[in-house]
């Protein structure tokens, strides 16, 4: 990228909402490559994944919080902040997407149900360079220190090289230092002990989701692993979910 750090614009999103504390620490980074523009969801939106609204219209809400961090407040999810700011909200075109700090690790399967990494995927998808950042602390007072140095390093490196088409950035760090930062794989990793059964007033059953993550792949290049071990991982995702090891193979049979 050829662009002065005056001339850029960077949009922040995330899912967590406009109240969070990452998201704070998300627009600290991106200030020191550019201007910043923030469109976020009004409220916690973890977990939605890539969902759009399609049945409700949607609303805007400038915002001006204490410490200064100004931007529009959307009552929809992370993928339509994206897709609302860059049809309708910016006065410019965005020279990177940046969404999170997510509280909480989006590693492993986690990547297909997060907000933080599915608003990152829509900037990708609408040609944006696009990087979701996140911290394996859930806690609201999670110490982001090093997952805001992993931030600016992803940051610099699609500053500096650009990304291939179709590709995100997935960052994780752990809370507090890193040891290292490296590049890793998605790794195969599951749910489970999903729910706790539980009984309401009216002694009828209901379900609370909570569970255990459960690695299946012990692989050193793997996102978890790497996270375990105390360093914060980059892995480049890809929103075209065509099974290209197979694709060959499959095509060759017969339907
Ligand atoms: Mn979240």
């Amino acid at each position: 990228m050829s662009k002065s750090k005056e001339n850029r614009l960077i949009l922040v999103c995330n899912d967590d909402g406009i109240f969070s504390k990452g998201i704070r620490a998300l627009v600290e980074v991106a200030q020191r490559f550019g201007d910043v523009v923030v469109v976020a969801p009004d409220r916690q939106q973890s977990a939605v994944g890539h969902s759009i609204t399609i049945m409700d219209p949607l609303r805007a809400q400038a915002f001006e919080m204490k410490n200064g961090m100004t931007g529009m407040a959307v009552n929809g999810t992370p993928a339509d902040c994206v897709k609302l700011a860059t049809d309708q909200l910016l006065d410019r075109k965005p020279d990177l997407v940046l969404s999170g700090i997510n509280h909480g690790s989006n590693a492993g399967i986690n990547i297909i149900y997060s907000g933080t990494v599915s608003a990152a995927t829509e900037g990708t998808i609408l040609g944006y360079p696009s990087i979701a950042v996140s911290c394996m602390d859930f806690n609201e007072e999670a110490d982001m220190s090093g997952a805001q140095e992993a931030a600016a390093r992803a940051v610099q490196f699609v500053f500096d090289n650009g990304l291939p088409k179709g590709i995100t950035l997935n960052v994780n760090a752990p809370a507090g230092p890193f040891k290292g930062i490296k590049w890793t794989r998605q790794g195969d990793s599951r749910y489970t002990d999903e729910y706790i059964p539980r009984k309401d007033p009216m002694n009828k059953p209901y379900y609370w989701i909570t569970g255990r993550l459960e690695i299946l792949d012990e692989g050193p290049d793997v996102d978890v692993n790497v996270l375990k071990d105390g360093f914060a991982s980059v892995t480049p995702i890809q929103y075209d979910l065509t099974a290209y090891r197979v694709f060959k193979a499959m095509s060759e049979m017969e339907l």
